[in-house]
C-alpha cells in the first residue's frame, strides 16, 4: 500500500501495486500462521513424552522410591519416551536443514540399485523383527542419478520404515516389495517433449492401505492417521521430510493409498546424463 501510495501520480500503475501488495500480505499472513502452526505442533509433540517423563520421575521420588521391580519397568518406559523425542528433534533439524538447502540442486552420483541393496541389508534386524518377507526387483543397466547420497538413503529408510510398520494382515504374514525401474514420467512440461530419463524407487507393503481422503495430506508435517488396533510409533514428519528431498533433487513422489491391498509409494527421480564417449 505504502508503495502504491509513493506511484500516486500514475494512477493506473498505482492500482497494480495496490494490488500486489494485498497479496504480498496475504502470502504474509499464510506464512506466518503455517509457522506458528509449526511451533505449536512440534510443541505439543514434544510435551507429550516429556509430561510423562517428568510424572515417572516424580513417582521414582516418592511412591515407587524402594521398589525395586517398579523402578526397572518405569526406567524402561522412561527410556523409550526419552528415545521418542530424540528421534522427532532429530527429525525436525533433518528437515529444517533440508528447507535450508532446498534451492541447491545435488551434485553427487549415486547408483539406485546399489542404494536400494544398502538399504535393505541395513533394515535387516527390523525385518526379522517384524516377520516381514522383503522382495528386491532392480532392473540391469539403470542410469546413475543425480543426486546426495545420504539424502536420497532417507528416503528409502522413511519409506521402508513405514512399510515394515503397517506391512501385514491379521493372520498373514506381512509382505514388502522395493524396487528400482527405468522410468520416464509424463511430459516435460517446459519442452512439450518426452520426459528426460529416469528410474523410479518404489516401497509397497500388504497393509490395509490409507484412505483416499488422507493421501493428499500425508506428507503434511505431523499429519498422522488414527488407525485400529495398537497405535504405532513415529512423529508424523518422515514423509514430509521425502517430499522436500525429492522436491530438491527434481524428483516427483506418488502416494497410493490402495485400501485393503497396501500402500505403494513411488519416488521418480531424473537420470544423470550418460557421459560422452
Ligand atoms: P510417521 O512418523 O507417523 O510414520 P510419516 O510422515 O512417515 O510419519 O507418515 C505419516 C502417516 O502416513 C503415518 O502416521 C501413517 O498414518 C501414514 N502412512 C505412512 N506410510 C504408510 C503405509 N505404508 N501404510 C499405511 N499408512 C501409512
Amino acid at each position: 500500500v505504502l508503495r502504491a501510495t509513493l506511484q500516486a501520480d500514475r494512477p493506473q500503475s498505482g492500482i497494480q501495486l495496490i494490488l500486489v501488495a494485498l497479496s504480498d500480505r496475504t502470502e504474509q499472513v499464510a506464512l506466518d500462521r503455517m509457522r506458528s502452526d509449526f511451533i505449536v505442533n512440534a510443541s505439543h509433540e514434544l510435551r507429550t513424552p516429556l509430561a510423562s517423563l517428568i510424572g515417572f520421575i516424580e513417582t521414582l521420588q516418592g511412591p515407587a522410591a524402594d521398589d525395586a521391580p517398579a523402578r526397572i519397568r518405569f526406567l524402561a518406559i522412561m527410556a523409550g519416551q526419552a528415545a521418542r523425542m530424540r528421534r522427532l528433534i532429530d527429525n525436525l533439524l533433518s528437515l529444517s536443514r533440508i528447507q535450508m538447502h532446498e534451492h541447491e540442486r545435488p551434485s553427487g552420483r549415486v547408483a539406485p540399485g546399489e542404494l536400494l541393496l544398502r538399504i535393505a541389508d541395513e533394515h535387516e534386524p527390523q525385518l526379522v523383527a517384524a516377520g516381514v518377507v522383503l522382495t528386491i526387483e532392480i532392473d540391469d543397466d539403470l542410469p546413475q542419478l543425480v543426486a546426495d547420497a545420504d539424502q536420497l538413503a532417507q528416503v528409502l529408510q522413511n519409506l521402508l520404515d513405514n512399510a515394515l510398520k503397517y506391512a501385514g494382515r491379521p493372520g498373514r504374514q506381512g509382505q514388502v516389495m522395493l524396487a528400482a525401474h527405468a522410468a520416464r514420467v509424463g511430459l516435460d512440461p517446459s519442452s512439450n517433449g518426452p520426459s528426460p530419463n529416469g528410474v523410479v524407487l518404489v516401497v509397497e507393503d500388504d497393509g490395509l492401505g490409507i484412505a483416499p481422503h488422507h493421501v493428499p495430506r500425508l506428507t503434511e508435517r505431523f499429519y498422522r492417521v488414527e488407525t485400529a488396533g495398537p497405535p504405532k510409533s513415529g512423529s508424523g514428519l518422515g514423509l514430509a521430510i521425502v517430499k522436500h528431498i525429492v522436491g530438491r533433487h527434481g524428483g516427483r513422489l506418488t502416494i497410493e493409498g490402495r485400501p485393503g491391498q497396501g500402500a505403494r509409494f513411488s519416488v521418480w527421480l531424473p537420470a544423470a546424463p550418460r557421459p560422452e564417449r
